[in-house]
């Protein structure tokens, strides 16, 4: 069931205050979510959460999580530069290489994050940067045996991400060499994943993996990441995942595996599962046209809400002030874009849609805006925080035509 949590007056509010389309995060949902986490493991004495920040790259909400005692896992220089910008220390930065350009993990390096390698290439580099990082970890690609493939991350055989791990024993031999003392493993092998034992499946085969390569290896074992890929309830006929009961499932694996001895730590890096319900993409109904088919045009499109557009993501979508109105008439809502894919919905039951009306876009808190792009001059939006005291905070103005020709080079 998607979020309701906001009165439609909040959004009205806002539309009063910012013109449309814009973005709407709720700053209570998104802590409430951070503690929720940081409850369901707090059975683990070194747990830490460590925020995707690809999926809200807003240095305001990167600072509620620091805020809540997460850390911030980052992919790119400019990642780690927000990082830097929202106030985190170096160890309060989870860095995941794939397919890295040498100067990011130098950066990474130099500024003291934790380091999840992603091939044994990239322990060369790492090496060859200097001391090696207290904390660093191998990313795992489990093949046959990953848990909750479900498409978004490839399947056994065609997923880019991790060392096999038949190649862990000698990278990690490698590292020990080069003065590591510990070691870390990492694996995602499911992304908006609704199963509650993806996690504890996924926990189990790295306790295994981490406990035989501790014994061959004469390395620690220091922490297992179980990474992000919990999944949200995005259509009304879905449950949200119990996240305490996921909690206790990886603590039985973690009993099952490493009996009394509590020193190994969980690491999580989720992202879409602590904002994604808390973000709303506010648009207007500006056009109406009947052909084939009945179409509401949107002030958004697909360059400010990819998803539904790029892998056919569905978005629950209400009619502000018409929660309670029957939905007895079917649209596509579409946005302005030249390419026939610009639907946020598909012949989807909704209330009549007046022009004018606010048309909210569910569950965009993750993932969402961070993909919005410039096609057909298409800008990106404002971002907004409804915060604690009820205000409404601009934390990203709208770009305008001046940011679209900064780029270009004239002559
Ligand atoms: C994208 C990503 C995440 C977060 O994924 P969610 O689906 O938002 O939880 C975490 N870790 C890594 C390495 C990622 O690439």
């Amino acid at each position: 069931m998607p979020n309701f949590s906001l009165p439609d007056a909040v959004f009205e509010r806002a539309a009063a205050q910012h013109p449309t389309p814009f973005y709407l995060y709720d700053e209570r949902g998104i802590r409430q979510a951070a503690r929720a986490l940081r409850a369901a493991f707090a059975w683990n004495r070194g747990f830490r959460q460590f925020y995707a920040v690809k999926a809200l790259p807003n240095p305001a909400i990167l600072r509620l999580m620091l805020e809540e005692g997460s850390g911030l896992d980052c992919s790119s220089l400019t990642e780690l530069l927000l990082a830097q910008k929202a106030g985190a220390a170096g160890r309060d930065i989870m860095f995941s290489a794939n397919a890295m350009p040498h100067d990011e993990l130098r950066l990474a390096h130099d500024l003291g994050a934790c380091i999840n390698l992603d091939d044994a290439s990239d322990v060369d580099s790492l090496l060859a940067l200097g001391p090696v990082p207290g904390c660093l970890s191998l990313r795992v690609n489990p093949g046959e045996r990953g848990s909750g493939h479900n498409g978004f991350m490839g399947g056994a055989r065609d997923a880019k991400f991790g060392l096999l791990p038949e190649q862990l024993e000698p990278a990690l031999l490698t590292l020990k060499a080069g003065g590591a003392q510990r070691f870390g493993l990492h694996a995602m092998t499911a992304s908006n994943s609704l199963d509650a034992a993806y996690y504890p499946r996924n926990a189990a085969f790295l306790f295994e993996t981490g406990l035989a390569l501790e014994a061959r290896t004469g390395l620690r074992l220091d922490f297992v990441n179980l990474s992000g890929g919990l999944g949200i309830p995005y259509r009304e006929e879905e449950q949200a995942l119990d996240l305490a009961r996921v909690g206790e499932a990886v603590r039985r694996e973690y009993e099952r595996a490493f009996g009394q001895r509590a020193d190994v730590r969980i690491f999580t890096e989720l992202g879409r599962l602590v904002t994604g319900p808390y973000g709303w993409l506010v648009t207007r109904a500006i056009h109406r046209k009947d052909t084939w088919r009945a179409f509401v045009g949107l002030d958004a499109s697909a360059a400010n809400l990819l998803r539904p557009a790029m892998y056919g993501a569905w978005h629950h979508v209400s009619v502000s002030g018409k929660r309670a109105a029957p939905r007895d008439q079917v649209y596509d809502l579409t946005g302005p874009l030249c390419e026939n894919n610009d639907k946020f919905a598909i012949q989807r039951a909704l209330p009549e849609i007046a022009l004018d009306d606010l048309v909210l876009i569910h569950d965009c808190g993750a993932h969402a805006h961070a993909m919005g792009y410039q096609y057909n001059g298409r800008l990106r939006s404002a971002e907004l925080l409804h915060t604690l005291d009820g205000g409404i905070r601009m934390i990203r103005r709208a770009e305008t035509p001046a940011d679209y020709f900064a780029t270009l080079v004239e002559g």
